[in-house]
């Protein structure tokens, strides 16, 4: 079987710190081209847009859009016309109905939509999974609060419309929690901070539940400096199960079940060559459904501008 000859539309961080090396370390997948307005690869062939990559680049059956969400709709729909299988960085899209076309387009071309939530390929992730799913759950609380100069540098479209603020990384905390629990869960009350000067919110707090009425919390907060968390901490009837590092470690009742280093592109690669071998889509909305909730949710409080 020949690679999958593929072509990383928008090159910047996540781009860098993890698609190049992901793709380099997966079979079956290789990278051939780069298209970013202003960024390049050396020894890649580069153009500065998607358009041009497809018209004249080499040729390519899958391309991975690594940019901002607000302009991932257009990119994808241009290329599943092409007849390219698309990878879809997290979050799928600014909105939950902009997906809809693209599935059908893909489904009409028989082309592999992936909408990728790289945390859930967290090497903690499924054994918390697996263990809660033999538990009765009592209680849900996610703390997840990033220092958004140091992860975020400059990203100026993190603060525009649909940019999602702090549900760019809140949003990975949802798409673990949709994977661990084993029933739906939906949002009951949010308040959402915003600084003066920005459309998305720097911090938020949601509540959560399930149909058996679960308690479920979450604070998200891009203030934070010094020590940074992204922790899950599930109170069980056999004990307090904890996701930290984001999903990289699991305890028990402070003991450690499952750790290992981070290999989640590698392992979003994996499924994406898998997938586009057959055309199967993979498009999973119900992180993005709890984030769009919240909004419609929650209380809004204006707090003091946020300066780069
Ligand atoms: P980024 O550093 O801003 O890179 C995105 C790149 O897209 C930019 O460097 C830019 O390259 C291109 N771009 C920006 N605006 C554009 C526009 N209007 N039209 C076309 N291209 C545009 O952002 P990032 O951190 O890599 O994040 C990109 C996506 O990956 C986001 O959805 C984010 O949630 C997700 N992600 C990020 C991380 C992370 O740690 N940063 C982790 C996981 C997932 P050119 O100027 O060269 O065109």
């Amino acid at each position: 079987m020949t690679d999958l000859r593929i072509g990383i539309v928008g090159f910047g961080k996540i781009a860098r710190d993890q698609h190049v090396g992901a793709i380099a370390e997966t079979s079956g997948v290789t990278l051939v081209a780069v298209a970013s307005r202003n960024a390049s690869l050396p020894g890649v062939p580069h153009f500065a847009t998607i358009e041009e990559l497809l018209e004249k680049g080499p040729e390519v059956d899958a391309v991975s859009l690594c940019t901002p969400p607000q302009v991932r709709r257009a990119q994808a729909a241009t290329a599943l016309s092409a007849g390219k299988h698309v990878m879809l960085e997290k979050p799928p899209g600014t909105g939950v109905a902009e997906l809809d076309p693209l599935i059908a387009m893909a489904q009409a071309a028989r082309r592999t939509l992936f909408a990728t939530w790289h945390s859930r390929h967290a090497p903690a992730v499924e054994p918390a999974r697996e263990w809660l799913a033999r538990r009765r759950i009592e209680s849900v609380h996610i703390s997840w609060k990033e220092d958004v100069r140091v992860w975020h540098p400059g990203q100026s479209w993190i603060w525009e419309p649909g940019g999602l603020g702090v549900f760019d990384p809140g949003i990975n905390a949802l798409s673990i929690l949709t994977r661990i629990l084993s029933k739906p869960v939906f949002v009951t009350a949010a308040e959402l901070s915003f600084p003066s000067n920005c459309q998305a919110p720097i911090a938020a707090s949601l509540r959560l539940a399930d149909i058996d009425g679960l308690p479920i919390t979450a604070e998200f907060d891009f203030r934070q400096t010094g020590p940074q968390s992204w922790d899950i901490v599930v109170e069980t009837e056999a004990g307090r199960m904890q996701l930290s590092g984001g999903g990289r470690r699991m305890t028990i009742d402070g003991e450690t079940l499952a750790e290992a280093p981070d290999q989640e592109y590698r392992e979003l690669y994996r499924r994406f060559v898998g997938l586009a071998a057959t055309g199967a889509s993979d498009v999973d909305l119900s992180p993005l459904r709890l984030v769009a909730d919240a909004f419609l949710l929650g209380r809004r409080h204006i707090v003091e501008p946020f300066v780069d």
